[in-house]
């Protein structure tokens, strides 16, 4: 059921920050969509390809849909013609793949590049280091590469109680959030984006000095 005052108090709370809400809705019908789009919501993000293919064309067409899960190379034309924001980008072949169904589409798409922060195997993302040399690959490449943008970092923190270790992962996506924003973008205001915490991370999050939240749960309630 969504959580209609939950996401009233959250938006306002966020907007007095400035900090941007994606409302993520994943296994959520697209009824429950359009009750949040109703309150305000425009962005909402979905993790799987089919799924965000079929609610799509259901919906008003002003949804900035952000896409957040592992985008697989040979997905990214499916999305490519209306997705706002790619969040999960870490490779460089799913970039230049991007950049292909970008033109195609005659659009110019938004990425953040995800980094791993937290201490778990499972979860993708680079590392500092490869985060360096996927820019440094990106800097080269920069002219054939004029229809992706980079827009910024996104990452998720370990899901544990030890607060103070979610709060350390934060605050090193930050640091190298900032480290990018100097080494690579210093002259591109759109490189603006820190996308990090979800429901139970979010406050946390924001105090780290998030930009986006991805919030799910919360406003649609649990998922299946
Ligand atoms: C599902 C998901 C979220 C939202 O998670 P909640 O805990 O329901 O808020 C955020 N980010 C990513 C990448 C997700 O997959």
């Amino acid at each position: 059921m969504v959580q209609t005052e939950v996401w009233k108090k959250l938006k306002e709370e966020l907007n007095a920050k400035g900090v941007t809400l994606v409302a993520v809705s994943k296994k959520k019908p697209v009824s429950d969509i359009q009750e949040v789009y109703d309150l305000g919501q425009r962005d909402f993000g979905e993790n799987y390809v089919q799924e965000l293919v079929d609610k799509q064309p259901q919906l008003p067409t002003d949804i900035k849909w952000h896409y957040i899960g592992h985008l697989q190379t040979n997905k990214v034309k499916y999305v490519a013609p209306f997705v706002h924001l790619i969040h999960a980008v870490d490779s460089m072949k799913l970039l230049s793949e991007i950049n292909k169904q970008a033109v195609k589409s005659h659009r110019v798409i938004d990425v953040l590049l995800q980094l791993h922060i937290a201490d778990e195997e499972t979860k993708f993302g680079l590392s500092k280091e490869e985060l360096i040399e996927l820019l440094e690959q990106y800097s080269a490449q920069k002219t054939e590469l004029s229809n992706v943008r980079i827009c910024g970092l996104m990452g998720m923190a370990t899901f544990t109680d030890d607060l103070e270790q979610v709060r350390k992962e934060f605050g090193n996506m930050k640091n190298i959030f900032t480290f990018a924003k100097d080494s690579y973008f210093m002259t591109d205001a759109t490189f603006d984006t820190c996308s990090m915490g979800m429901s139970g991370d979010y406050e946390m999050a924001v105090e780290e000095g998030s930009t986006l939240v991805r919030i799910g749960s919360m406003i649609f309630g649990e998922r299946n």
